[in-house]
């Protein structure tokens, strides 16, 4: 059964992902295939104004004559280029964002390397994107990045963006939470904050202003199979595997300081190089 919850845990995880990839990517696409219909209308006209006049050397034919009036040439100088570059921008996005995925997996990576923590952060959150988008049941959700200075940090990426993952998705589901229990609330807000201590430590926090932990349940968090979520939504894996991610791989702290009805947040300190 633990095996099984833990693969469900992954799977969440994965379908998280998913979701936000295939999300984040439809922006684009759709975007580009608008752009290239009305630019590849013009290119025909063009063309076929081409072979015409290769098929009759001369301008004086009349239906050349018509065809090379009909085609708006202040379209052609001005918006054509615009249509192409707007096309250009969608591909680069695409190119980002398959970017991000594959520095979020980070998969082959099996041993330990330095890297920029933001990097992670950063990936991590262009697939939870489309969670923070205002909804039919609730407002966009603010995201608020206070990134300190940081020095490459020692660490497995691929399991500290799980790391990131986890607990901005929790964060997330308690700011929905809050808001369905309290429609009055009009700003839902996500803080990270990062840092380097004198101790050789980053330290980052993620904070929301959701529903809070009330203080009899705080211990319980790290726990495995601890959840308030209801059956299907949560695993009450998240916490307890991400702890363990934090403090026996990477030999660092992970701790939760919640007021309720006021916020969480969850800080997390690495040691900048591992012993
Ligand atoms: P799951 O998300 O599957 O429930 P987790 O281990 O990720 O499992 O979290 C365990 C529990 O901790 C959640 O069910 C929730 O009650 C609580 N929790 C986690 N993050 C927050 C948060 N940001 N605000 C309020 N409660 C939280
Ligand atoms: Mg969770």
């Amino acid at each position: 059964l633990a095996t099984q919850l833990v693969q469900s845990e992954k799977m969440s995880s994965l379908g998280q992902l998913v979701a936000g990839v295939a999300h984040e990517i439809n922006n684009p696409v759709t975007f580009i295939y608008g752009n290239l219909i009305h630019a590849e209308q013009y290119i025909e006209d063009l063309v076929e104004l081409i072979k015409l006049y290769q098929q009759h050397s001369s301008y004086t034919v009349p239906e050349i004559q018509e065809k090379s009036e009909a085609i708006d040439t202040d379209f052609l100088l001005t918006d054509l280029p615009k249509l192409l570059n707007s096309i250009k921008i969608g591909a680069e996005r695409i190119r980002e964002i398959v970017l991000s995925l594959r520095n979020f997996s980070r998969l082959d990576e099996s041993e330990m390397k330095a890297v920029n923590i933001h990097d992670g952060i950063n990936s991590t959150l262009m697939i939870l994107e489309h969670r923070l988008k205002a909804t039919s049941e609730r407002p966009a959700i603010k995201l608020i990045k206070e990134y300190g200075k940081l020095p490459l940090v020692e660490c497995y990426p691929g399991q500290l963006n799980q790391v990131f993952m986890n607990i901005l998705a929790n964060a997330i589901d308690a700011l929905e939470e809050a808001f369905t229990n309290n429609e009055k609330m009009t700003h839902l807000q996500i803080l990270i904050k990062t840092e380097v201590t004198d101790a050789q430590q980053v330290i980052i926090r993620i904070a929301d202003n959701g529903m809070g932990v009330p203080e009899k349940l705080q211990k319980l968090l790290f726990d495995p199979f601890f959840t308030t979520k209801p059956v299907g939504k949560g695993t009450g894996l998240g916490l307890s595997i991400s702890y363990k991610i934090i403090t026996e791989k990477h030999q660092g702290k992970l701790r939760c300081i919640s007021s309720p009805g006021q916020g969480t947040e969850f800080a997390i300190a690495i040691p900048l190089h591992q012993p």
